[in-house]
Parts: structure tokens; C-alpha cells; sequence
């Protein structure tokens, strides 16, 4: 079943100087996620990778194509649809976007807490949610208390509060050390092979692909230009 399809989506910004040309962030791309699958999408900076993630989450809307999941056009989206779709997906960011100010617990309760869930569920839930990245311990730290490593497993955990069936990782493992690297993917690929989570990563690190994807997808200058297992295509010549 295809959970995410993007079809002939064109994303483009006006220009950023007077008499300059727009900027193609997206051009004319089309790409199906199943569920339960890990895609990674892999290029350089500026090829367009996260704003295909922002289109996916609806933080930005296609100039041209649609963008769908779970069969449902999301560009035409209500209000309280929004909400409901944004509880669906997760995402996790390169500089992890903890509030420096909660607590580790209060970080992870912060999505429920918006969506107005009762305090015992929160608790509980977060209770859960702390045991699942190893933090229990942690649950009264605040993030500048802890190492890169455990910052992104709270992040993990916030962008899992809601139950989504889909998490967007945008860079989640480039500002840390590889050995942390490693233990942030494995428990990505507890998140996927445990709670059935799709999981979509944008990076431009070869190996975090190789060590997490299934399937990979290579943007240049906002284009698709190669797509399959990852082992066919990131197999050395
Ligand atoms: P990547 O994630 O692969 O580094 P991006 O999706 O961030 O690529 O950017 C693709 C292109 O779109 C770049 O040229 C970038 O400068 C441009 N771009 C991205 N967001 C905006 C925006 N909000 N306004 C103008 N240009 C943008
Ligand atoms: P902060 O000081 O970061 O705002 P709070 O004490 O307000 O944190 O707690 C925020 C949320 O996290 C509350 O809903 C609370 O029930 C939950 N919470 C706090 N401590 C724990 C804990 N040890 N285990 C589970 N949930 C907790």
C-alpha cells in the first residue's frame, strides 16, 4: 500500500533578489513511499530534499502536482484535517529543536499536550515513550544535561508522542559523532520494525543510507535522478 505518492510536483520560490530568476526547488518530481518502508532520499545541498519533506508535512504547498497520503490530496486541507494529519507524521531535525526550557518528559508530552489529550493519558504515554528510547532515567533533565546521542533519541520520542504512521527525518544524525550515529539509526530501525513506522530520511551521508534504507532515492537540482534498492545503487562500481 502506498502511503505517500507525490505525482509531477513542482515547488517553486520567487525570486530572492529584484529581476533574478525564481528558484526550482522541485522540479516535476513523482515518488511512491509504501508503508513500513525506509526511504532514504540522498543529494547535495540545495537539491531540493527538504522541501519535499516540508511538502509531505504540508508546511509547504506544490506550485504544480499533488502531493497525497493514504490516498488523501493534503494541499486542499482544512484546518482540523491539518492538525489530524500533522499528529500522523513525525519529523526529526539535524539540530534536534528541543525546548531548552521543558524538561526531557515535557519536551515528549509537548505534541499532547497541543493536541489537548487528558494529563494521565500524557503520562502514561510519555512514561512509554521514555522506556522505548532508554531515557527513563533522564526524565527530569533538562536537554542541555544531555549528549547529542540522547538529545535526538528525546526528539525521537516527541515526534513519536502522537502515534504517527510516518516519520520525516530531516539530517537527524549530521551533527553527531559516528558512533553515536549508529545508535540513533538502530533505534530508527526499532521505530520502523517494532511500531511499523514509515520512515522517510533526507541526508547527504552515503553510510547513514546504507546502514537504514531499503530503498533510495538521489536528487540533483530539484530532479529525481536515480531511484531503487539501496543495494543497487550505492554498490561501488
Ligand atoms: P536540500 O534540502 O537538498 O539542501 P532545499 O530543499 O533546502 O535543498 O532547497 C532547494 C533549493 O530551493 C535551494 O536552491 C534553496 O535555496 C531553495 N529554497 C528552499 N526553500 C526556499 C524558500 N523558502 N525560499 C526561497 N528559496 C528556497
Ligand atoms: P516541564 O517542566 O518540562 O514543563 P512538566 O513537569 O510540566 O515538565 O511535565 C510535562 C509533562 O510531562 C506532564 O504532562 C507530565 O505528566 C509529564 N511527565 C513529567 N515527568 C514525567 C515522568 N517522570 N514520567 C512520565 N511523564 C512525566
Amino acid at each position: 500500500m502506498t502511503l505517500i505518492r507525490l505525482s509531477g510536483v513542482t515547488k517553486t520560490f520567487p525570486p530572492q533578489t529584484r529581476g533574478a530568476e525564481p528558484v526550482v526547488a522541485v522540479d516535476d518530481v513523482s515518488l511512491a513511499v509504501a508503508a513500513g518502508e525506509i526511504c532514504g532520499i540522498i543529494g547535495y545541498s540545495g537539491a531540493g530534499k527538504s522541501t519535499v519533506l516540508r511538502l509531505v508535512n504540508a508546511l509547504e504547498t506544490p506550485s504544480s502536482g499533488t502531493v497525497e497520503i493514504d490516498g488523501v490530496d493534503i494541499t486542499g486541507l482544512g484546518e482540523r484535517e491539518l492538525r489530524r494529519l500533522r499528529g500522523d507524521i513525525g519529523m526529526i531535525f539535524q539540530q534536534f529543536n528541543l525546548f531548552d526550557s521543558r524538561t526531557v518528559a515535557g519536551n515528549i508530552a509537548y505534541p499532547l499536550e497541543v493536541a489537548g489529550r487528558p494529563r494521565a493519558e500524557i503520562r502514561a504515554r510519555v512514561d512509554e515513550l521514555l522506556e522505548f528510547v532508554g531515557l527513563a532515567a533522564k526524565a527530569r533533565n533538562y536537554p542541555e544535561q544531555l549528549s547529542g546521542g540522547q538529545k535526538q533519541r528525546v526528539g525521537i520520542a516527541r515526534a513519536l508522542a502522537t502515534n504517527p504512521r510516518i516519520l520525516l527525518a530531516d539530517e537527524a544524525t549530521s551533527a553527531l559523532d559516528p558512533d553515536t550515529t549508529q545508535e540513533v539509526l538502530a533505534l530508527l530501525r526499532r521505530v520502523n520494525a517494532e511500531l511499523g513506522v514509515t520512515i522517510v530520511v533526507i541526508t547527504h551521508e552515503m553510510d547513514v543510507i546504507r546502514t537504514l534504507a531499503d530503498r533510495v532515492v538521489v536528487m540533483e537540482h530539484g530532479r529525481i535522478i536515480e531511484e531503487g534498492p539501496v543495494f543497487d545503487i550505492l554498490s561501488a562500481p
